[in-house]
């Protein structure tokens, strides 16, 4: 089989081989080469020690990233490659990282160290394949598979556990019984990774094609950062809209929603507040009132623990708190809607009421769904009129309304806010003449000079 190689790493592969040292790509390039993907960073693995590939790439950008752990960043092209020294971890006391790395001569022993088998792998130059653990069988046949005794890895660096849920969930792999069985017995291992590295592999792993399924099978595990989504599970909503308990509703929502973080943590998360506001009528019906806020606040919390940054906190936040705003397919409506929030939010919404109407009973939710297409195209019409959205695109602007005497301050605001809703309306055209006169009379009508 022919790989198309990066051209900088081959660079760099045969001028460690040229100076007597072995060199092999590693990890991730081989997996994805081999799954016929184009990889996105390029890692190298060499006999040679950190200090022989400095002296070796003195002539290039070279910066010793991790010299402790053996690792020296070389730019070729103003691209990084990380070139590593073969290594075997030592003990970890901490359950993250290793107290100390030894360096080797032997590529098996540094494989060795990878957690699975399909990240295990290396290629040399000439595109021969150096596979002691089953790596390319295993991506084969869709399976995640330690490299040695599952229970022992993951107690070492209890990150592989979210690893391995994150590469199931892209990739859409199942997990070997083994190795499920022991990262369900170690998840309490994931209490010592910081909340930023859980933080990256769970915005990579929600975006996934099978992030549904790895949430169905393994809930237990996303309960150890965030415990506040087991009472969804089991929780039966005794309601004729649903089909199925708030946990099977979600992970039905999350699925249906765009390959989008903010959509689908917003997924997660819509109904996370539901338990706590459950109350049934004298007919036995089910409902959970004031929910959307209550979901929101506690949305937040859980995002801020997890460090995710302030504008996909604010993001998710809104959609949440939001997830059952009203958007008809009716004009005056939507035009306010979108003059509010803004085009990006008002299609966020849409697609998170649409992925909520999915999880819901099947049979109310094809005409639900018709109407959010109608109201989505509707929209789209509008904005394809270039309509007048913010104090920006309004034909006149402070200055203009200050020039008709209206008094500097808040006033000045009060007059241009108003204008553009009658705009953004339709009650009014946005064009000059009429928006000066429209203008002065609200400047000199005494009602609006404070
Ligand atoms: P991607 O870059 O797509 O996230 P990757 O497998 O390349 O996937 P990296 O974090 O770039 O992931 O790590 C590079 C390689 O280092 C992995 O393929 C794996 O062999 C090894 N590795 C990374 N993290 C760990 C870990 N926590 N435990 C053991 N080996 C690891
Ligand atoms: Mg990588």
């Amino acid at each position: 089989m022919e790989y198309a190689l990066d051209p900088g790493a081959l660079a760099l592969l045969g001028d460690l081989e040229r100076a007597g040292y072995r060199a092999y790509l590693v990890g991730g390039c081989v997996r994805d080469l081999l799954r016929g993907e184009r990889p996105h960073d390029w890692d190298i693995c060499t006999s040679a020690r950190p200090e022989e590939v400095l002296a070796l790439f003195s002539g290039e950008t070279v910066v010793p990233t991790g010299l402790r752990h053996g690792t020296v960043t070389v730019r070729l092209e103003h691209r990084p490659y990380e070139v590593t020294t073969f290594r075997v971890d030592g003990t970890y006391s901490d359950g993250r990282r290793p107290d100390a790395v030894r360096f080797t001569a032997d590529l098996k022993e540094d494989l060795a160290r990878r957690d699975f088998t399909i990240n295990a792998m290396a290629m040399d130059a000439a595109g021969r394949l150096y596979d002691p653990f089953g790596g390319a069988e295993d991506l084969k046949r869709g399976l995640l598979r330690c490299v040695g005794d599952p229970s022992r890895r993951f107690q070492e660096d209890g990150l592989r556990i979210l690893r391995g849920l994150r590469f199931a969930a892209v990739l859409g792999f199942s997990l070997e019984p083994e190795t499920a069985r022991s990262l369900r017995q170690t998840r309490d291992g994931l209490r010592r990774v910081a909340a930023e590295r859980i933080q990256a592999e769970l915005s990579r792993l929600l975006p996934g094609p099978a992030a549904g399924a790895v949430l169905r099978a393994f809930p237990e595990v996303f309960w150890v950062f965030w415990p506040e989504l087991e009472p969804m599970k089991g929780f039966h909503q005794h309601s004729p809209w649903h089909s199925w308990d708030v946990w099977e509703h979600t992970l039905r929502a999350l699925e249906a929603a765009p390959p989008d973080l903010a959509l689908r943590l917003a997924a997660l998360l819509h109904d996370v507040g539901k338990p706590a506001c459950f109350t049934r009528d004298r007919s036995g019906n089910g409902h959970f009132y004031g929910h959307p806020a209550r979901s929101a606040s506690t949305a937040e919390e859980m995002l801020r623990r997890l460090r995710f940054d302030h504008a996909l906190q604010a993001r998710v936040v809104l959609l949440v708190e939001r997830h059952h705003l009203d958007l008809p397919p009716q004009e005056t409506l939507l035009r306010r809607r979108l003059r509010q929030l803004g085009p990006e939010v008002v299609f966020q919404l849409l697609a998170l009421q649409r992925a909520d109407t999915r999880g819901q009973a099947p049979e109310i939710a094809a005409p639900r769904l018709l109407e959010l297409d109608r109201a989505e195209a509707l929209a789209r019409s509008i904005l394809a009129q270039r309509p007048c959205l913010t104090l920006k695109d309004l034909a006149v602007n402070g200055r203009d309304v200050l020039a008709l005497g209206a008094a500097p301050g808040p006033a000045v605001g009060r007059v241009l806010q108003s204008l553009l809703e009658q705009v953004s309306e339709g009650a009014l055209p946005n064009e000059r003449e009429a928006l000066l006169s429209a203008a002065r009379v609200r400047v000199t009508s005494p009602s609006d000079s404070g």
